[in-house]
């Protein structure tokens, strides 16, 4: 309920601010000549309205990722080859942000139970925040995978050395567009997606995080469903 009350939010004051923008146009059309300066002006409105209108589309590609849930395809996943996966994915953005990877992946690894779409959109939002968080300066982004015996579980960790989350922050991570971002680049549905995903197979996720050191994202999917 909080989700689409909020999505409803979300999407629609884009789509307000590009409509008044179109309203504007018109009148400026309809009082006369277009010269220099309304070119300008147009110019900056089309601007805004790409702006808000690729904003509008992540939102949708987002939500449209989360929903697939009900309908997915289930079999063994190997979470070592989705990790290696979305590094090869990711690999020209960690590059560019001078980002060293260490993986120290459990060979043994067993597999899960699952949708292999849904736990990669679960390492890719959660290393692409890794990258964001560090870009810049670069860093060290490590990656591992576990099997615990004691739990039945399998544990992937997530840890890149970069500007860290604030305590406070940290109580509102998994909230539908909770973002820090600047507006345009994050819509803040990452990692509500993320936990929506990791809930529905009983899992758990787990941040410690300290300003200005970095952060490390723990990830547990229990192997018995
Ligand atoms: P978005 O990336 O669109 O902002 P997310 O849901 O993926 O949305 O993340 C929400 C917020 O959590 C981010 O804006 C950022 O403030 C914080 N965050 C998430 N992962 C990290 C990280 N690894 N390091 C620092 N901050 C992070
Ligand atoms: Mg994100």
């Amino acid at each position: 309920g909080k989700l689409s009350a909020s999505v409803v939010h979300e999407i629609n004051n884009p789509i307000a601010g590009i409509l008044n923008l179109l309203k504007l146009i018109q009148r400026i059309m309809d009082e006369g000549s277009v010269g220099e300066k309304e070119t300008e002006q147009f110019k900056q409105y089309i601007h805004l309205m790409d702006t808000e209108t690729r904003r509008i589309s992540r939102i949708v590609s987002n939500l449209l990722a989360f929903s697939r849930q009900s309908k997915v395809t289930v079999g063994h996943v190997n979470l070592n080859r989705i990790i290696e996966k979305t590094l090869f994915l990711n690999a020209n953005l960690l590059k560019i942000n001078n980002i060293k990877v260490k993986k120290t992946l459990d060979p043994d690894l067993p597999d899960v139970m699952g949708s292999e779409d849904q736990f990669q959109q679960v390492l890719m939002n959660i290393i692409s925040n890794a990258a964001e968080a560090m870009e810049g300066p670069g860093g060290a982004l490590k990656i591992s995978t576990r099997h615990s015996l004691s739990n039945n579980s399998v544990v992937v960790k997530v840890q890149d050395s970069g500007v860290g989350i604030s305590s406070e922050n940290q109580k509102k991570l998994f909230e539908p567009f909770f973002t820090t971002k600047k507006k345009g680049k994050g819509v803040g549905l990452g990692l509500s997606v993320v936990y929506g995903i990791i809930e529905a197979y009983g899992g758990a996720i787990q941040v410690d995080s300290e300003v200005g050191e970095g952060t490390t994202f723990s990830v547990e999917i229990p192997l018995n469903q």
